[in-house]
This record gives structure tokens, sequence and C-alpha cells, in this order.
């Protein structure tokens, strides 16, 4: 009896066939095959190998068979079982019953009353000699001579080990030769992925690292569709560059990318019946989630170690596009830094309104290469807004209700806004817009002291015209414009209170000079009322001063009133008035003066009476001078006063002084 034999060490696992698909798998050696060995596989390989090799063996016996350790049969050359006198199955029934007959003593089978041989032999590896497989025969009794029987099996064992290890070492070069193959387009990776990574780290421009990478996986997989969703706005002259709506449903897998901030993969099956894989993955950095790469692959152009490669590009790029996008942030704010910095020094220069909004609307054209600018002011009871200063003639001067248009939008919400297309917005109906056939807006309010006085509005033709940049750019600039007009209104206001008499409002005595001299430089002609309260002494000693002050503002009233917008009236000094009437002939000015008088004895309370003098002069005068016109009304005004009072004379037109 032989040994029991005992198991092949290396045996994990036998099933006792391969399914055909790990067959194909293990043919294509696309994988490693670890620590495993399917002898049952190889056993019949090599069983196929060594039958083909030696059919001299078979002559005389009935048929060969091989089974593993644990005496499964693996495989055997008895063509047709029904045929024979004897049954494959019939013979070789069990394992242990026969596995451990030596070569010496065969098996005796009676079948079909016929008696049978089975021989086996254990097969041995060739180091430590320990079984792996028997290789066995049926042979008829009656076959002759039967000496030669036990050499002749053992030889045939040896035969039947070298085609067993033949097979092995086959799949073992097959197998190396895979991991060779493996090792280069691993390499291959590794290679295209530093030379990537190096050019990106060049890269400080986020649109070039972006079209790196694009490049890159086109050239990788050059069927593959490729695009990139950007959350951000970004205006690229790459086609495959995509803004990303969150509500896109067609996008969802990249959406998903983008929210979770993983790489997504989904395979299906496209139109055309072939495998797709369609990946996203999200374009990210430390600081969040740019966009996303979105890619259809055919599925036998992808491997599977390939996702590790598009991950890690993926990183890269996300970290090479962040320090891109700070730098240009950086730049954009040392840009802006030093555009606010121009700009107000500019404004500041300037105190006249008119100044400043004219410069800002130059400015911002420029600066957001707007077509155009439009910068509009409320009035005084913030009613209306009136267009300031517009580079579109048709619309400058134009005045709008207070909640009209986008100026009425920015006024309620005291918020900039940003338009990126008018005629899919709707919402809005806004006179600039159609008149220019603008797209594309940015606007802003102009706030002063926490109140909106005026908006900003920018226009372009192209949709999407303005970036977020853009808008943010513009709220800050209109901070500065906002303090600019402040600061000329204020300047405005000072310059008018400083011309002004403060108990009267009336223009003082100076402002009336000024513009009386400037008027005799240009104008044809012109005459001077002046206008003197009567006993006005006795009515402060009966009324008291402040009665006094009272009388006096009613008498600047009813002057105001008696006279044309373009006059001008001043307190000439106490409580003598004078008014200067621009082109007005003295028959004209004296109904006037008249006019004056009679309503001052009328209206007043205590009623008080006024003298009034006046004078004229002509551009065919010898001299003129602003000394002369008020000499000669003042003269007048003496007649006046002289004659009576409540009386109005006419000064000698001319007297030379
Ligand atoms: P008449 O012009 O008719 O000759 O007499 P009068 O009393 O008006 O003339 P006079 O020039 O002598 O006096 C002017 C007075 O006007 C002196 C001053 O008390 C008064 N007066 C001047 N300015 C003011 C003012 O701002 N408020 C008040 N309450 N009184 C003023
Ligand atoms: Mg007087
Ligand atoms: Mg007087």
């Amino acid at each position: 009896m032989a040994e029991h034999p005992r198991e092949v060490p290396l045996v994990h696992h036998i099933p006792a066939t391969l399914p055909e698909s790990q067959m194909n798998w293990l043919e294509q050696m696309d994988i490693n095959v670890h620590d495993f060995i399917y002898i049952d596989h190889f056993l019949k390989a090599a069983f196929e190998e060594w039958q083909h090799a030696a059919s001299t063996y078979h002559e005389e016996l009935r048929f060969w068979f091989v089974t593993n350790v644990r005496g499964d049969m693996i495989q055997s050359d008895c063509a047709d079982s029904s045929e024979g006198p004897i049954k494959c199955s019939d013979t070789i029934t069990t394992s242990s019953e026969w596995m451990s007959i030596a070569v010496l003593e065969p098996l005796r089978v009676l079948h079909d009353s016929k008696d049978w041989l089975i021989s086996t032999i254990p097969l041995r590896t060739r180091q430590e000699q320990e079984t792996y497989a028997y290789l066995g025969c049926v042979y008829s009794q009656e076959a002759p001579d039967l000496g030669w029987m036990p050499t002749a099996l053992k030889m045939v064992g040896q035969h039947f080990t070298a085609c067993f290890y033949k097979q092995l070492e086959n799949m073992f070069v097959k197998d190396l030769l895979g991991i060779q193959v493996q090792s280069r387009k691993e390499t291959q990776r590794r290679t295209f992925l530093f030379q990537v990574i190096q050019r990106l780290q060049d890269k400080i421009d986020v649109d070039a690292v972006i079209n790196e990478v694009l490049d890159s996986l086109a050239g990788v997989y050059p069927n593959a569709k490729l695009e990139i969703f950007m959350s951000q706005d970004h205006q690229s002259k790459n086609a495959r560059v995509k803004p990303l709506s969150l509500q896109d449903d067609e996008e969802q897998l990249c959406v998903r990318a983008f929210m979770e901030g993983i790489m997504l993969r989904n395979d299906y099956v496209g139109d055309d019946g072939q495998a797709y894989l369609e990946l996203a993955v999200p374009l990210s950095g430390k600081q969040g989630v740019y966009g996303v790469f979105h890619l259809y692959i055919p599925r036998d152009q992808f491997e599977e170690v390939d996702m590790q490669l598009i991950n890690m590009l993926a990183d890269t790029a996300g970290t090479s596009f962040e320090n891109a996008k700070l730098y240009e942030q950086s730049n954009l704010l040392i840009h802006e830094l030093r555009l606010i910095n121009e700009l107000t020094q500019q404004l500041s220069q300037s105190l006249q309104l008119k100044e400043v909004f004219k410069f800002a609307t130059e400015e911002l054209l420029h600066i957001f290469d707007a077509e155009h600018c439009c910068i509009s002011q409320l009035d005084k009871d913030k009613e209306f807004f009136e267009m300031v200063s517009c580079n579109i003639p048709e619309l400058a001067k134009e005045v709008f209700p207070r909640d009209y248009g986008f100026n009425g939008l920015v006024y309620a919400t005291k918020e900039p806004i940003i338009l990126s297309d008018y005629r899919e917005y709707g919402r809005v109906y806004s006179k600039l817009m159609e008149f220019s056939g603008a797209r594309s807006l940015i606007g802003a309010p102009l706030i002063v002291r926490g109140e909106v006085i005026g908006t900003i509005l920018l226009v372009h033709s192209q949709p999407y015209f303005f970036s977020y940049d853009n808008y943010k750019l513009l709220q800050l600039l209109s901070i500065h414009i906002g303090l600019a007009i402040a600061n000329a209104s204020l300047h405005a206001e000072v310059r008018r209170m400083a011309n002004r008499d403060m108990l009267t409002g009336l223009f003082a005595r100076h402002y009336l000079d000024d513009v009386v001299q400037e008027l005799q430089s240009r104008d044809a002609n012109g005459s001077l009322i002046v206008v003197d309260i009567d006993h006005f002494k006795q009515i402060n000693d009966r009324y008291g001063h402040q009665i006094g002050d009272k009388i006096l503002k009613q008498v600047c009233v009813i002057i105001r009133s008696a006279i044309r917008k373009i006059d001008i009236p001043a307190r000439w000094g106490g409580e003598e008035l004078a008014v200067y009437l621009p082109g007005l002939d003295i028959m004209k000015s004296r109904d006037i003066a008249e006019d004056i008088r009679v309503r001052v004895e009328a209206e007043t309370s205590p009623s008080v009476t006024v003298s009034c003098g006046i004078s004229e002069w002509n551009r065919r005068d010898d001299k003129i001078s602003v000394e002369s016109l008020f000499y000669r009304a003042d003269m007048a005004l003496y007649q006046s006063k002289n004659n009576g009072r409540n009386q109005t004379r006419i000064g000698e037109h001319h007297l030379n002084t």
C-alpha cells in the first residue's frame, strides 16, 4: 500500500474546473496570479499536451486519466464511454478506493464479464517529491505481456510531470510578461502625470491651468468627450469651459460631485450600444471646489487604474487652479487699489459737481469697458431721478420717477445689481436698456450719509459681459464717487452760503458787486433798484429789533416775489436792499420798483413803506462801472427820501462820477 498522499502545499483551493470567464481572464494575463495556482487547470492542460505527444502509449490500453491529489477526476482520454467495454464512470468511481493502488498491484474490475485492470502512479514534484496528482490507466487483462507496465508507467509519469511543469512555466512567463506590460504602463502614467504637474506648476493664469488639464486628458483619451463646468463666472475662450448650473438636471452627476467634493462615476450603455464611463471629477483646492471635470470615455479605452491617475491629476489641477486664482485675485486687488487711489485723487480735486459727474462717467466707461454709463441724481424731494451724466445724448437730462427701471430697483434695495441678460430677465422695463440695445448691466447706488442720492448704471450689448469682480469693483468705486459728490455738494453749499445773507436769505453785497461787474462785461444793458425802509429806526424803537427783523424779512419776501428768476436780489447793507435786473431797461425796472413799493405798504405788518432809487447802464455809455451804477441809484434814493419817502426815483443816466 502506498502512503497516503500529502497535499501539495501550493494548493489553497482547487475548484473542479475553472469557469470560462476566469480562464479568459487568466489567459489575458491582465492581472497578477497571486499565490495560488489552479492545479486542476494545469493538470487538464498538461494532460492534453501530454496526450498529444504520447499517442503511442495508448495502443494497448483502454484509456488514461489524471486525478488531483484528492482523487477528483480531472481529465481522461476515454473517448466515448458508451462505446467501450468500460465506462469511465464505472471504473473510477470514488477517490480513496483506488487512489492508493500501487503500480504493481493494479485494481481488478469486473465489467461486462471482462476483467479490467487499473494502474495508477503518483505524480511527484521535482524538488520536494510531493504528490501533486495521480496519473492512471485502465487496460484489459487480456493484453499481452504486461511485464513492462511498471517501468512504462514511471516513464509516462515523468513525461506527464514535464508537461505539467511546462504548463506552469508558460503561465509564469505569461504572468511575468503581463507584469512587465503593466509596469510599463504604470511608468508611462507616472511620467505623464509628472510632466503635467510640472507644466501646471508653471502656470499662474487660471485659464492656462484649465486648458492644460483639458489638453492633457484629451491626449490620454482621444475619443473621450471632455468638458469642465465652472462654478463662478469664468470667461474662457475654450469652448469646453461651461458654467455650472446647480439646477441643471442633465448635469446631476457634476452637481453632486461639486457639492460633495468627490469623484463620481456612472457606467452606462450609450445609444450606439457601446459601454461608456461617465466621470465627474471635482476641481478643488484647499479653499473650496471651483468646478467639475466631466468625461465620457468609451469603456474599453479606460482601465480601472486610470481612475487613480485622473484623481491625482484633478488634485494637482485643483491646487494649481487655486494658486493661479489667488495670484489673479491679488493682482486684481492691487489693480483695484491703484484705480481707487487714482480715481479718488482725481475726484477730490474737482469741487464742481458737473466735473465730478463728467470725470466719473469717463473713468467708469474706461475701467469696465462698458458701452454706456449713466449717472442719475435724485431730486431734492426724492421724487425723480434726473440723468446728470450719460453718454447717450438722447437720454441725457431725462427724468424718471423714483421707482422706475433699474434706478428704481437700486433705490429700493440700496444694493448694487448685476444683470447677465436683460432679455432673459424680463422683470424690469428699462428705457436705457431698450434704447441702447444693451443686455448686460451693472449698477450701484450713490450713497451719502446712508441715503441714496443717485445711481450709476453701466451697460453693454453683449450678454454676460460683466463679471462678478466688475460688480464688486463698481460697488467700491461708487462709494468713492458718492463721497466726491457729497464733497462737491458741500462745497457748493458753502459757496452758496458765503454769498447769502443769513437774515434775509438774499445775496450778500459782495456777490452782487461781482455779478454786476461780470454781467456788465457781457450784457448789453441792465438796471439796479435800491430799496430802503422808511424811518426804520423809529419802527425798531417802537416795536423792538425782533419785530424790525420780521418786517425786514417780509420786505425781502415781497421783493423776491416781485422780480424775475434771473434777477439778483441782495442785502445792500442794514435795511437797504438792492436788486440787479439784467437786460432790463429803466422804465420796466421802475414798474417793478413801484410794484414792490405798493405791495410793501399794503402787505407788511406792522406796515412800513419803502423808498426806491433806480439806475441803469447801457453798452453805449461812455463809462460803464459798478460804482457809477450804484452811485446813481443811491442818488435817486436820496431824492426819494428828500421828497417825502414812499416813492420811486430814477437816477440821472449821464451822471459821471
Ligand atoms: P430813513 O431811511 O427813512 O431816512 O430813516 P431810517 O431810520 O430808516 O434811517 P437810518 O439810516 O437813520 O436808520 C437805519 C436804521 O435801521 C438803523 C437801524 O436801527 C435799523 N437797522 C439797520 N439794520 C437793521 C436790522 O438788520 N434789523 C433791524 N431790526 N434794524 C436794522
Ligand atoms: Mg431807512
Ligand atoms: Mg438806510
